[in-house]
């Protein structure tokens, strides 16, 4: 078969191809097994070819894939619905279901604004987000998004959205030590807010634990708190981002639940499908709804396939097999496990400079000078090789790269599925180290 139409992520490049998974394994083709040590993009969090979902999806598709939602409601998406209100803390009881966290994360912002909107506050319609943050890729989200290799090609075509510094305390941007922390970067966004005017303002948006545009940088305790308390002072919707942190994949259902505080709107994406199917949710709570349910009734957002009941009914098959199986538990246990492997191999490799993260999203920062911090040349292309060397002895890892700082720096992800055994954790690490010991060797 010819294989030169399809768009691949680098064109030229050789891709294996994908034959199927079984657990926290993929094999190729050719028969080379790889550990999915990153669940794709942090994705297939109850892990592969799990028999539950397959039936779930064969029955749905047997009954009906796909209704308009103008048209019609279904069983499927009522029950998924109610299941995520169930599991969301306070009153986040609405659900608007879409197809990727970019839509997610957009419609959470069209809700924001809108949501002003209807109780009269017109002007009220400005998004502060983080740098280092990562959003989307659709043009909305990317706006939102401080991740400068995403947006560098569409810079002059992104709305300019009001960004704070990231809480990222491995290089904290005002150079404090942890003890003397006095969360500047919490602040910060009351400094934000004053200077654009509360009356500007609708919303604040971050991911609970920065994922893709640096690898799992997690807050200090008290950030959060902080955050949400400045959202209220100045009437400002507090957005959790927890595409990639939702569904239990921090050791929490909610990673937002670490810190005690509860959104006004959380986006949700990756693992509410576990990679079964594209689904996504913006999940609204009562208050946010309140206007609009006694205003125009309508949500100005959606797409054809938003809330098709064949998505529908796999998500719901993924979170109900979750629960069952206690895997937000799972998480936690297995994180702490890996987490100390981790910080093992920091002890043996100079050049891991930062491990980090919550449950099983962990993340691992190299530096050319542990002592100085100091970040590897760009061209050194240090995620690049260590993330292919991974790959050829088969272990999937997730770059997150060239975001750090908003220019350069090197992170990777580790993310298994929440299913992963201890055994498989110890021939994850140890691949993990061969490939880092290579790298070093050609390094120094
Ligand atoms: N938000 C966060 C926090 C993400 O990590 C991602 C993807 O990595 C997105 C949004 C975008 O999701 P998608 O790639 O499904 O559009």
């Amino acid at each position: 078969m010819k294989r030169n139409h399809l768009i691949k992520p680098t064109l030229g490049q050789h891709y294996p191809t994908i034959s199927h998974g079984i657990g926290v394994y993929l094999y190729d083709t050719d028969g080379n097994p790889y550990i999915d040590g990153s669940s794709g993009a942090v994705t297939a969090s109850i892990g592969h070819g799990v028999s539950e979902v397959v039936e779930a999806m064969t029955e749905q598709a047997g009954k009906i894939s796909f209704a308009y939602r103008s048209h019609f409601t279904s069983d499927a998406a009522e029950a998924l619905a109610k299941k995520l209100s169930d599991l969301a803390p306070g009153d986040l009881n609405w659900s608007f279901f879409v197809n990727s966290g970019s839509e997610a994360t957009e419609t959470a912002m069209k809700i924001a604004i809108q949501h002003w909107q209807e109780k009269g506050f017109e002007r009220k319609n400005r998004i502060i987000s983080r740098w280092t943050s990562y959003h989307g890729i659709t043009m909305g989200a990317l706006s939102m998004s401080g991740h400068v290799p995403r947006r560098k090609r569409f810079v002059p075509l992104l709305e300019d959205f009001p960004t704070i510094p990231a809480p990222y305390c491995y290089r904290c941007p005002y150079n404090v030590e942890a003890a003397s922390c006095q969360l500047q970067c919490a602040n910060e966004l009351e400094t934000a807010i004053q200077r654009i005017g509360s009356e500007n303002v609708a919303a604040f948006i971050a991911e609970p634990i920065i994922g893709a545009s640096a690898g799992a940088v997690t807050p200090p305790l008290g950030y959060y708190p902080r955050i949400k308390e400045i959202c209220e002072r100045y009437d400002i919707l507090f957005i959790a981002d927890e595409v990639m942190t939702g569904m239990g994949r921090t050791g929490k259902m909610f990673a937002m639940e670490h810190w005690g505080v509860i959104p006004d709107i959380i986006a949700l994406g990756k693992g509410m499908s576990a990679g079964y199917t594209p689904m996504a949710a913006t999940m609204i709570s009562d208050r946010v709804m309140e206007p609009i349910l006694t205003g125009s009734k309508s949500i100005m957002a959606g797409h054809t396939y938003s809330a098709n009941p064949l998505s529908a009914a796999i998500s719901l098959e993924v979170l109900t097999y979750l629960e069952r199986n206690e895997l937000v538990l799972a998480a936690k246990e297995k994180g702490d496990y890996l987490l100390q492997k981790l910080q093992m191999l920091a002890r043996q490799f100079e050049i891991i400079g930062d491990v980090r993260g919550k449950g099983l999203l962990l993340g691992l920062e190299f530096v050319s000078n542990r002592a100085s911090k100091r970040p590897f040349e760009q061209q050194s292309g240090i995620t690049s090789r260590l993330v292919t060397k991974a790959f050829e002895k088969g272990l999937l890892i997730y770059p997150a790269s060239g975001a750090i700082e908003g220019i350069a720096g090197d992170a990777v992800i580790v993310s298994p599925p929440l299913v992963i055994t201890k055994e498989e954790i110890g021939r994850l690490v140890e691949i993990l180290g061969a490939s880092l010991e290579e790298l070093q060797q050609e390094l120094y």
